[in-house]
């Protein structure tokens, strides 16, 4: 079962939360404030957060699009 961690927008709260599966969708809760203005934060925290772009199998830390088995 994944593991995610999430901040909270209000309070700046960091927590884990558990998920059934890796498909759930569900409103995340503060458990400090109450707020459902909650972010998942990314695994890999030294990533590029925000990033939308589908890097696919690339490297993910150079520009250019032939990186990686073509
Ligand atoms: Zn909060």
């Amino acid at each position: 079962m994944p593991i995610y961690e999430y901040r909270c927008r209000k309070c700046k709260h960091l927590f884990e939360v558990l998920f059934r599966s890796r498909d759930e969708k569900m409103t995340v809760t503060c458990p400090e404030c109450g707020s459902t203005r909650t972010q998942r934060m990314m695994s890999a925290f030294a990533g590029k957060i925000g990033n939308t772009s589908d890097g696919g199998a690339g490297c993910g830390s150079c520009a250019a699009t032939t990186c990686g088995p073509s």
